[in-house]
């Protein structure tokens, strides 16, 4: 093949390309394919395979067949167009140029301490410019049909670097690729060609010491991150070659929504991420122009979400003689809620302080966003461990020195079931107020759909028949007459859900060995367990006497006993309902959450901390009632908080969503 050709078909070669180089060697193999590129059109490629893929006899076989494949379909007139020989398939092209130059720095150059640069960003046909190591096609295909184009978002933030993180409109069309103008964004385009810019450029400036740099670039539309890109940079005292610059995408929103006609608005998105420190960061955006990052360490992390998810568990077990409380219209007593919001509210508030205690403009930002319910998404890139107890944020102020002065909103005397959406009495609120819908996840949706690398998609829709059958796990050393009425209230599901109990592992893998399984849940207990070799213990759901399910099992039996597209076309939902168990944390859940991701299913629901039998089986029977019927997995799950609020509870903010929260079942 000559580089003429080669040039053409890049982006669908090179994804295919990467899959044969190990991650390490991809920085060095992209820098031989840029040289490459830059010879003249009728240069071989062949002879250059060796060096590309580093001797690899089977990846130089591979990628020969690869281009001969190409050469022919390039033979085929379709291709033979000319002008735009890529169309459809755009990508993000991110590279860093000189403070007053267009020119990319090559991927291998350094840049210098304490210097202005510009972050360069387009999105079109792949580029030899850019440094993204695992180009990924830009998911337009999937967003909602238009036949004029895009006004995106796109945001850069970073710790290291000085960089105004406002967000920046950026307009791609139907086809062909994006550009900058003086248009307002949302508006129809006046401006003329040659006004329009196909390059973002974004000012930053070096950190004033050498060594490594992270960036994040998102790009957003409606509010939801769309593709979003981690880029780090080796910061020398002068410009040099060396280690240079790269990045990486590492979320992409895709998937299903062509199917459903509307891409979901989210009025705030979160991304979180392992720092290089072992921090994480969070970054939180889509509130104004702005998007606000912070460092959490792993203990802070740890400690917060612990004690807030330890006194949500203790809210049903041991409930402690009511403090004095005052709240309208009756003496101090017994009031088990106002009790409750008492012990759970401060811990919230620690929480909120947490992320912006020393951020006051942000602070006001979030309030009077967040005054109204809203739909939170939080993202997490790459393979990330923790879960920050979003729900449990409490956003109205107390004062941790004066506990006497807490008091309870009126509405706590007048709730019934289900309680309504808002708090009726929010003009009410002010200092050292105790009101349930304080905490975000009373107030709002938050949805943390699983993070997704590549070409993986999320999922909009469970495709079931009708009725969709519900595998159940059932778990040993449960309540018998407990888990009898359980099953017996799931059996009220017909006609949209037909459960069937599977008592041992072996049955349940039966179970799921079906490619068009709907619906998974598991009742039983969940645990962990150290194993040699292993760095966390690791966790899994106990089923049968002494059998176990743990995430590395479900990969497993998808790549050895399954199809490759098992799955694929139906997207389950899975509901890890491990009531009282102890061990396992929202780490380890995590673990769950991406392997059933990782095996194409729509995502997870699952419990925060430690719920009694009784209570996880109200839950669930009331969610999968509200599933049933056809609402969302956020409608469903704002059913049941609300339910239980009117009547007096907020075990409602034990469940998370690890999926997209406009899920809903599609069996009609
Ligand atoms: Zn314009
Ligand atoms: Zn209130
Ligand atoms: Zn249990």
């Amino acid at each position: 093949m000559k580089v003429l050709v080669l040039r053409r078909v890049l982006p669908e070669v090179l994804p295919e390309f990467l899959a044969l180089v190990p991650e390490e060697k991809r920085h060095r193999f992209l820098q031989l394919l840029s040289q490459l590129l830059r010879k003249s059109d009728d240069t071989e490629v062949e002879p250059w395979l060796p060096a590309l893929f580093d001797n690899d006899d089977e990846a130089i076989g591979q990628a020969t067949l690869l281009l001969q494949d190409f050469d022919a379909y390039d033979q085929a007139p379709i291709l033979l167009n000319g002008s735009q020989p890529v169309q459809g398939a755009r990508y993000v092209n991110t590279c860093f140029t000189r403070a007053h130059s267009e020119l990319p720095l090559p991927a291998t150059t350094c840049m210098a301490a304490g210097r202005r640069y510009r972050l360069r960003i387009d999105i079109g046909p792949w580029s030899t410019d850019s440094i993204v190591e695992n180009p990924v096609r830009f998911p337009a295909d999937h967003l909602p049909a238009t036949r004029v184009g895009y006004w995106l978002l796109v945001a850069v933030n970073s710790v290291e670097f000085v960089v105004d993180s406002r967000q920046r409109p950026f307009f791609l069309p139907a086809r062909g690729p994006g550009w900058i103008c003086q248009c307002p964004p949302g508006t129809r385009h006046t401006c003329r060609a040659e006004e329009r810019s196909p390059y973002l450029f974004i000012d930053i400036a070096t950190p004033a010491t050498q060594g490594r740099a992270d960036l994040r670039l998102t790009i957003t539309y409606g509010g939801g991150l769309v593709q979003s890109q981690f880029v780090t940079a080796d910061i020398r005292e002068v410009e040099r070659s060396g280690a240079g610059t790269r990045a990486r995408i590492d979320f992409t929103l895709a998937g299903l929504f062509d199917t459903v006609g509307t891409l979901p608005q989210r009025d705030m998105n979160v991304t979180t991420e392992q720092g290089s420190d072992g921090s994480h960061l969070l970054t939180i955006g889509g509130l104004s122009s702005e998007r606000i990052s912070f460092r959490l360490t792993e203990e802070q992390m740890r400690d917060a979400g612990g004690a807030a998810r330890r006194a949500l568990r203790d809210l049903q077990e041991q409930p402690v003689p009511v403090p004095v409380l005052r709240w309208p219209g009756r003496r101090k007593g017994e009031h088990r809620l106002v009790a409750d919001l008492a012990r759970l509210a401060p811990l919230g508030r620690r929480l909120w302080d947490l992320l912006l205690a020393d951020r006051p403009q942000q602070r006001a930002v979030l309030k009077r966003r967040m005054r109204s319910p809203v739909t939170v998404q939080v993202a997490r890139t790459g393979r990330i461990g923790f879960v920050f107890p979003w729900a449990l944020v409490y956003d109205i102020g107390l004062e941790d020195g004066n506990p006497d002065a807490h008091h309870a909103c009126r509405i706590v005397d007048e709730l019934s079931s289900p309680a309504p959406p808002e708090c009726p009495y929010e003009r009410e609120h002010r200092l050292n107020t105790l009101c349930p819908y304080g905490f975000w996840g009373i107030r709002h949706t938050i949805e943390q759909p699983p993070s997704v690398e590549g070409t993986h998609s999320i999922a909009l829709q469970v495709r079931g028949a009708r009725p969709s059958v519900m595998a159940v796990g059932l778990g040993t050393g449960l309540d018998r007459q407990l888990t009898e009425q359980h099953l017996a209230r799931l059996a009220e599901l017909r006609p949209s859900i037909v459960a069937e109990r599977h008592d041992s592992r072996a049955a349940l893998v039966d179970a799921l060995a079906r490619p068009d399984l709907p619906l998974i849940y598991f009742y039983c207990h969940g645990r962990r367990q150290r194993l040699p070799g292993a760095v966390e213990p690791v966790p899994y759901l106990e089923l049968g006497p002494g059998e176990r399910i743990t995430p590395t099992d479900l990969t497993a039996l998808h790549d050895q006993a399954w199809a490759a597209s098992h799955w694929a076309n139906t997207s389950p939902l899975v509901f890890i309902n491990s009531c009282h168990s102890v061990e396992i944390t929202p780490g380890s859940l995590t673990q769950f959450v991406d392997a059933f991701s990782g095996i194409y299913a729509a995502g997870v629901i699952g419990v925060e901390t430690v719920v009694t039998q009784s209570l996880a089986s109200t839950i669930a029977e009331r969610f999968w009632v509200s599933f049933g019927a056809g609402r969302t997995v956020g409608e469903a799950l704002t059913d049941v908080k609300l339910t239980l609020l009117g009547e007096g509870s907020l075990l409602g903010l034990a469940y998370t969503a690890y999926c997209s929260a406009n899920l809903r079942l599609a069996n009609g």
